[in-house]
């Protein structure tokens, strides 16, 4: 299945494009999804937030599961948790489960969610938070120009996938193990299916 490629992008494609290209394109383009005991619990964190509404917390005005998009980018999605601070200072949180641990993936996703909000408020969005509910801690995040690099190659990158057709292929390593989408996408049996290909193209290479 291939996409319009004029259709926005989901946020969360960014993050999965950056976990690895292909999951991205088992659940973007192929619409494939799989529960593990690591999606569960991301689904358990989210629902800690994904009722929209928001509250005053110490003079901080707190939004919940607030719409996000950019047009000039063409992302769609939403921000867990939207600070808007008396100073007029906006600052997004991204809930994940897990113990504080810097994650590339998540901060591609919150710079998205930044560059969102810079469109969408005219304001400037310089950092925010990854929030890692297992250790009640927040990390902060600085939205560098080389996150905001990345997340304009990346969007261009799932774009031209999408308009491909084509998955990309297996990553084949430690990230496969965490991974909900393994079943599906069989990364072993494609690396060994690649290996033979390679072997049957040798086969008939003679030696000097
Ligand atoms: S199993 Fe591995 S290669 Fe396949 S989608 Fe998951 S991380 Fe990517």
């Amino acid at each position: 299945m291939s996409n319009d490629s004029d259709d926005p992008i989901p946020l969360s494609a960014l993050q999965h494009w950056s976990y690895c290209p292909r999951q991205c394109g088992l659940i973007h383009q192929e619409q494939a999804f799989e529960d593990n005991v690591h999606t569960a619990r991301g689904q358990a964190v989210h629902r800690l937030v994904d009722e929209p509404g928001y509250e005053m917390k110490a003079g901080v005005k707190v939004e919940r599961s607030l719409p996000l998009w950019s047009e000039r980018l063409g992302l769609i999605g939403k921000a867990d948790l939207v600070e808007v601070h008396p100073d007029g200072g906006i600052f997004p949180v991204e809930f994940k489960h897990g113990r504080k641990r810097k994650k590339l993936h998540d901060d591609v996703q919150l710079a998205a969610q930044a560059m969102c909000l810079e469109e969408m408020l005219g304001r400037p969005v310089p950092s925010g938070a990854i929030y890692h509910a297992s250790s009640h801690r927040r990390r902060e995040v600085a939205i560098t120009a080389e996150l905001r690099k990345l997340v304009r190659e990346t969007a261009e990158a799932i774009r031209s996938m999408l308009g491909s057709g084509r998955l990309p292929p297996p990553v084949s390593d430690g990230r496969c193990r965490e991974c909900s989408l393994k079943e599906i996408c069989q990364p072993e049996a494609l690396s060994a299916t690649d290996k033979t290909k390679s072997l049957r193209a040798h086969l008939f290479t003679t030696e000097d």
